[in-house]
């Protein structure tokens, strides 16, 4: 039976990614030699770091002056290392989700932090609005995508400060002006690699503000310098990061990739809205995921939920439990999910709301 993957993270892969990846797994660059096992220094790995580089460059288009990093440590360690790095005195949080609040904590160890906002009252469930970020803070950290909710920021948003953002499970689904930001990170396991790499996009002259003793590994100035070969970077998950970059390139680029995210996700939500069984957790249209769709049972039906996600696991809808902090269901339609998976699972709703 065909599978259909709604993981939410690691999560589905393009089969361009997987294939070459297996390939490169057997014989690398015709070395002779599998990827696992040949020198992080060697001409032809440092190839593909290159290329990885110019391309996520050329796909987001970002503007001179800023550096592309693929570091390890997760976007976790990048809640630390961004105010450690970046944050001088004061800096202002938006508060959007567990993974705001976790990156709110860290910042919380080396200076003064404003939580300028928070949706926690509703668990999450909307963007807030209507809040002022200080013109004094040495930046504006926010979380584009909220991979639990279903919570998305779509829109840079307009603060009048320098912004850095959280894109993990967002990034290459819709154009972002990066002169507006210091920089932007994320975990490459949604929309780019497997598990295992961390991309950064860094503005260069935002770093050496602070005087703060930064350890070696942790400064950002150190992975600039050497080209994210201080030490050894996870070389299979750029390979594979590199791929991808291709495929996305070979599609047409962002804004086509932007198109297809907002086409399946307006199948499922369109789908949830006109059902008597389901309802979406995130009540305001413009505030809703392309990448992640959560929905619940009515409260009515609310009984039959475990028997959906059975129901929908026997015709091979991978993964859509939804998160323990929200429950119900999560769908998450990531850049390499096909629509055809997204119509499969809208077939599979219908099926069992007609049994019902
Ligand atoms: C998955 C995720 C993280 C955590 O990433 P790790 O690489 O596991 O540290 C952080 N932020 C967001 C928005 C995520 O979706």
């Amino acid at each position: 039976m065909k599978k259909h993957n709604f993981y939410a993270g690691p999560s589905i892969m393009s089969q361009f990614t997987i294939d070459e990846t297996a390939k490169a797994v057997k014989d690398f660059a015709d070395m002779g030699l599998s990827i696992l096992e040949i020198s992080h220094r060697s001409k032809q790995f440092q190839a593909v770091m290159d290329e990885a580089v110019a391309l996520f460059k050329e796909l987001l288009e970002i503007p001179e002056g800023y550096s592309v990093l693929f570091l390890g440590g997760g976007a976790s360690l990048q809640f630390a290392m961004v105010p450690m790095n970046m944050l001088v005195k004061k800096a202002a949080y938006l508060d959007t989700g567990v993974w705001a609040s976790k990156a709110i904590k860290e910042a919380k160890l080396f200076g003064e932090v404003d939580v300028v906002a928070s949706s926690k009252d509703k668990n999450y469930n909307y963007i807030p609005r209507d809040y002022t970020v200080p013109s004094d803070v040495d930046y504006f950290h926010y979380t584009s995508n909220n991979t639990i909710y279903g919570t998305e920021i779509r829109k840079d948003p307009e603060v009048g400060v320098r912004m850095i953002a959280d894109m993990s499970s967002d990034i290459f689904s819709r154009p972002v002006d990066i002169s507006k930001y210091d920089l932007i990170y994320g975990g490459a396991q949604k929309n780019l690699a497997p598990a295992g790499v961390t991309f950064v996009i860094v503005k260069d002259d935002a770093l050496g503000r602070t005087d703060r003793v930064i350890p070696t590994m942790l400064n950002y100035a150190t992975h600039v310098k050497k080209g994210s070969m201080f030490n050894t970077p996870p070389v299979l998950p750029i390979f594979s990061a590199l791929q991808t970059l291709k495929y996305y390139k070979q599609l047409g680029g962002i804004k086509v990739l932007e198109k297809m995210d907002v086409d399946k996700a307006d199948v499922l939500y369109n789908a949830i809205d006109s059902s008597k069984m389901f309802v979406a957790t995130v009540p305001n249209p413009e505030d809703r995921s392309i990448m992640n769709v959560c929905f619940v049972m009515k409260p009515e039906y609310k009984d039959l939920e475990k028997d959906f996600i059975d129901f929908a696991t026997e015709r091979g809808m991978m993964g859509i439990k939804g998160h323990r902090d929200v429950g119900g269901f999560r769908a998450s339609l990531y850049n390499a999910l096909p629509m055809e998976s997204v119509k499969a699972l809208v077939d599979v709703m219908k099926e069992f709301e007609n049994k019902h």
